[in-house]
């Protein structure tokens, strides 16, 4: 079965009475190509975690490339269709959830005995930043993430410090991971067609985070406040956050080499994590 051709979509879609729900992202993929190089970037080794397989599309790829495949998928609708699509493949484990929802780690552990897992999908656009969000910051075992995402949430994940999509969920996949863009995915390879172009993001795990902080959670708060207001600098950013006065902030900043008036977008995450400890060290 090709389910990439619009025709076998149809097709499903009348055998199951299935119509597209707009609120879940259901917009199918339709190239083999962009399916090859989402498999091609996970670099499956153990075994791979997708995230919404829809009519399974990728995961018929995903299952043909290695051991094991285990599928969350919210719709209840699709969980027949599935089984129907993905027959002819004994290495697939369908889960009727809502990813947000579960506890990855315990199904990681149940699922590929606690070994390093790929993560791939095609993601519903209202929850990318959530979920890539939870599956960093539960410091899961992930060797990369490679995801379909918004063209310009891809452009803003995978940024440079200092370019115009830098900001704090740049410094959030910079600090757990290596991001890197794999391709781009125009809208006219979507069933139904999407308002908006895609592209395929990779983000490869890092062993340990890019930069030394002695505290994570103070971390991100700075890098928070510093992109409250972009227009603002970095000193005003931070005193509207911290109860520090002003003439102290800005010695605090320039004891870590960072000048006050600069703007919290050009700078660099080793930048963040100085005036993060020397933040934590005036308060403490
Ligand atoms: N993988 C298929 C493809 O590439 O053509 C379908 C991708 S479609 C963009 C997103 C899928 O995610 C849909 O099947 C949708 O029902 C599912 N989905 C939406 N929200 C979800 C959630 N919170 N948890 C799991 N799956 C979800």
């Amino acid at each position: 079965m090709d389910l990439t051709s619009p025709k076998t979509i149809r097709a499903i879609q009348e055998k199951f009475g299935f119509t597209f729900k707009k609120g879940l992202g259901q917009n199918f993929l339709t190239s083999r190509e962009v399916l090859e190089d989402i498999s091609d970037a996970a670099e499956i080794e153990n075994g791979v975690i997708e995230i919404g397989p829809g009519f399974g599309v990728l995961t018929a790829q995903l299952a043909a490339e290695s051991k094991k495949v285990v599928t969350i998928e919210l719709d209840e609708r699709l969980i027949d269709v599935l089984a129907y699509t993905l027959s002819d493949f004994d290495n697939v484990k369908i889960i009727n959830a809502d990813v947000l929802k579960l506890d990855l780690k315990k199904l990681i552990d149940d699922e590929f005995n606690g070994e390093r897992v790929s993560i791939a999908a095609n993601l519903p656009y209202y929850i990318t930043t959530p979920i890539i969000s939870k599956l960093l910051e539960e410091r899961l075992p992930i060797k990369n993430i490679v995801v379909m995402v918004q063209k310009e949430v891809a452009a803003r994940m995978a940024a440079e410090p200092s370019s115009k999509d830098y900001g704090a969920i740049t410094v959030m996949c910079r600090y757990f991971t290596e991001p890197s863009i794999v391709t781009d995915v125009p809208a006219q390879l979507f069933v139904p067609r999407p308002k908006v172009d895609s592209a395929v993001l990779k983000l490869r795990v890092l062993d340990k985070p890019s930069v030394v902080v002695i505290d994570e959670k103070m971390f991100f708060r700075v890098v928070k406040a510093a992109f409250s207001q972009r227009r603002k600098t970095l000193l005003n950013c931070l005193c509207a956050n911290f109860p520090i006065p002003k003439d102290e902030m800005s010695s605090l900043l320039e004891s870590v080499g960072v000048t006050p008036s600069r703007r919290g977008e050009t700078l660099s995450l080793q930048e963040f994590a100085d005036v993060t400890d020397a933040i934590l060290h005036r308060i403490n």
